[in-house]
């Protein structure tokens, strides 16, 4: 197995991470509310799904 010749500094560590950024995957806007909804699922805000009523209220 290879091994590295020089430790990663501190800093050359944290600049590699500083590319490691938090996602949140599958948001989308709601097409009907403009809410931010999880993809493929019926807006929790609105109760609908592909334009069509889901839940009533
Ligand atoms: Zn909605």
């Amino acid at each position: 197995m290879a091994v590295p010749f020089r430790k990663v500094s501190k800093t050359r560590r944290d600049k590699r991470r500083t590319h490691f950024k938090l996602s949140v995957p599958g948001m989308v806007k709601c097409d009907n509310c403009g809410e931010l909804k999880l993809a493929h699922r019926v807006c929790p805000t609105c109760g609908t799904y592909k334009k069509r009523e889901i839940i009533k209220q």
